[in-house]
C-alpha cells in the first residue's frame, strides 16, 4: 500500500514507518483499542478539504474511552488539533479516511487500563465505485455481537472481529458484503456500516437499540430526510422477510457512504439497481459534505482556510 509520508502519534508527527506498537502490547494482544473513522472530502473548486462532522466522531472517542475504562482521555481538541496538523504536514489535497485511534500500549495483560498512546493516520481514499453501482449483500449466519457482550455502540478494534467473520463469509460465497441480524434475529447493521431500507416510500432503519453503532452517517441521513425530502424516517425493529419486500436499500457510514443495495440474498431489492430516492439522497448527501452548497457549514472543518477564494478576494 502507498501511504504517506507523515503519521500521528503520542502528541507528534513522525515518520510513517515509526508509527509502531509493541507485539506485546494490550492493544496488539487483545485490541484493547479504540478509534474513529473520518472523511476528509476534497474540494476541487475551493481548494480546501472539509473534515465531515469532527466533533460528534471525535465525542464518540471520548465514549469509547471512557467504556473500555482508559485511565487517560483524549478530548475532541487533541484530536483535531493533531488531524489538521498531520494532513497540513503530509499536504495532501485529495479525498481521504482519517484514523484517530487510542490504545493501550506497554507490557500489561487484557484489563490493563494504560499507557494509554495515541495515534493517526490519513490516507488517501477516493470514494468507492459502489456508491454509484450499488452492492449485494448476504444476510449473514454470524449474529451481530450483542450489547450484553461486547457492545457495539462502543468502537472498539476487538469488535471487529464480529463484522470480519461476517464480511467474509459474504465474500466467499459471492456477496459484497453483509447484513447481521442481533440477537433477537432483528436486522442490526453491516460489518462496519449501517443500515436503511424503503418501505411504502418511507426510510425505516434499526433503532439505536438493536446492537449498532451509533452512526454519525445514520444521523445526518436521518437529518437530510427531513429537510431536503420532507419525509420523517421511521426508527424500529426490522425483521428479515422485510428485506426482501423493501422497495429500495442502502448503507450508509463513513467508509461506505451511502451505498445503494441492489439485491440481498440474491433477490432483488426493487428494480435490482440503485433505488430513485437513494440515488437522491446520496447526491445530497455528497453536494453537503464536499462542500459544494453552502449547508450546514457547521458540519465541515476546513483544512486549508480556502485559499483559492482566500486568494480571489485579496
Ligand atoms: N457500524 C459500524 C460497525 C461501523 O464500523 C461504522 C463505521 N464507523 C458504522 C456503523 C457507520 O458509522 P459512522 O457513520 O459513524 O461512520
Amino acid at each position: 500500500m502507498s501511504h504517506p509520508k507523515y503519521a500521528f502519534q503520542n502528541g507528534k508527527v513522525v515518520p510513517w514507518e515509526d508509527a509502531t506498537v509493541h507485539v506485546f502490547s494490550p492493544a496488539a494482544k487483545y485490541g484493547a483499542g479504540v478509534f474513529e473513522g473520518i472523511r476528509g472530502y476534497w474540494n476541487p473548486d475551493k481548494e480546501d478539504m472539509y473534515l465531515f462532522k469532527m466533533e460528534p466522531h471525535l465525542e464518540r472517542l471520548m465514549f469509547s474511552q471512557k467504556v473500555m475504562d482508559f485511565e487517560t482521555v483524549y478530548d475532541p481538541e487533541y484530536f483535531t488539533k493533531g488531524t489538521l496538523e498531520l494532513i497540513r504536514a503530509n499536504d495532501i489535497r485529495e479525498t481521504v479516511h482519517i484514523r484517530t485511534i487510542v490504545h493501550i500500549e506497554g507490557p500489561g495483560e487484557s484489563s490493563a487500563r494504560g499507557p494509554v498512546g495515541t495515534a493517526i493516520t490519513v490516507v488517501p481514499r477516493p470514494l468507492p465505485k459502489r456508491v454509484t453501482t450499488g452492492c449485494t449483500a448476504q444476510v449473514s449466519s454470524w449474529m451481530r455481537s450483542p450489547d450484553t457482550s461486547t457492545p457495539m455502540r462502543v468502537k472498539c478494534n476487538a469488535n471487529y472481529n464480529n463484522g470480519r467473520l461476517a464480511a467474509l463469509q459474504a465474500t466467499r460465497d459471492g456477496y459484497d458484503t453483509a447484513i447481521l441480524l442481533n440477537q433477537k434475529g432483528q436486522v442490526s447493521e453491516g460489518p462496519g456500516m449501517c443500515f436503511f431500507m424503503v418501505r411504502d416510500g418511507v426510510p425505516v432503519t434499526p433503532s439505536v437499540t438493536n446492537d449498532i453503532l451509533e452512526s454519525v452517517t445514520r444521523k445526518t441521513v436521518l437529518e437530510i430526510c427531513e429537510e431536503y425530502f420532507g419525509v420523517k424516517p421511521v426508527e424500529r425493529d426490522i425483521d428479515r422477510s422485510e428485506l426482501y419486500a423493501a422497495e429500495e436499500a442502502f448503507f450508509c457510514g463513513t467508509g461506505w457512504e451511502i451505498c445503494p443495495i441492489n439485491s440481498i440474498d440474491k433477490l432483488p431489492v426493487g428494480t435490482g439497481k440503485p433505488g430513485e430516492f437513494t440515488c437522491k439522497l446520496r447526491d445530497t448527501y455528497f453536494r453537503i459534505v464536499k462542500g459544494e452548497v453552502n449547508d450546514h457549514a457547521d458540519w465541515r472543518m476546513p483544512v486549508y482556510g480556502g485559499n483559492k477564494a482566500k486568494a480571489a478576494a485579496e
